[in-house]
């Protein structure tokens, strides 16, 4: 089973990925946190074709092998990552390897375009949304920061991720759009395993009518 998380920044997409694949046993693939390690191999001034990057069964980010998690969490990272994330080069190698990660087995990916462009036929597809002041009251917590420029930061990046011409974060037709706003992540979780529990119902029904 392959399971589709999109939504804007700090939707809590990660939060409830990282759950979803411990609690159903599947490998979870934090594209966001790809996009990020392809940012921080820009700015060491990488070419792209020498940039390789891996998630291990343990969540954690290997960019060309050295373990970079703890250092992809920065605004400047948030802003980096978007502005190269409207390359197409940078994405055909992105997907490829997301693709490849997916292969024959289960998943929880999340991201902008995951049940648009990568895993299109991911059995089923979230839309995680919660309101912007709530996201930057959650992205304030993570980073600290004046919140006013949280804010601000945050929906410059989800203007760009929206409009650019590339796999922009929009929700896929047979998307389930979830609001997380004021609900926990224990209440989120307890939402989505439902869905699955009733996916699963959906697609052994078909299998065996
Ligand atoms: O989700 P996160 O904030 O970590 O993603 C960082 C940036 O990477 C996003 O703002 C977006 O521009 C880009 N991204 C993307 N497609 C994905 C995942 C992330 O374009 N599937």
């Amino acid at each position: 089973m392959k399971i589709a998380i999109d939504g804007p920044a700090a939707s809590g997409k990660t939060t409830l990925g990282k759950r979803l694949a411990q609690a159903l046993g599947f490998l979870f693939v934090p594209t966001g946190a790809m996009y990020r390690a392809a940012a921080l191999a820009h700015r060491r001034g990488l070419p792209l074709e020498a940039v390789d990057i891996r998630v291990t069964e343990e969540g954690r980010i290997l960019l060309n092998g050295e373990d970079v998690t703890a250092d992809l969490a920065s605004p400047e990272l948030d802003e980096l990552s978007s502005q190269l994330a409207v390359d197409g080069a940078v994405r055909a190698r992105l997907v490829e390897l997301q693709r490849r990660l997916a292969q024959g087995r289960d998943v929880v990916m999340e991201g902008r375009d995951i049940g648009t462009v990568v895993l299109p036929d991911a059995e089923l597809k979230i839309f995680l949304w919660a309101t912007l002041e709530e996201r930057a009251r959650r992205r304030q917590r993570e980073q600290g920061g004046d919140f006013a420029e949280v804010l601000a930061a945050l929906r410059r990046r989800d203007e760009r991720d929206s409009t650019r011409a590339l796999a922009p974060l929009r929700p896929a037709p047979d998307a389930v759009f979830l609001d997380t706003t004021g609900k926990s992540p224990d209440e989120v979780l307890c939402l989505v395993l439902k869905l699955v529990e009733e996916r699963r119902a959906h697609l052994a029904e078909r299998a065996h009518p």
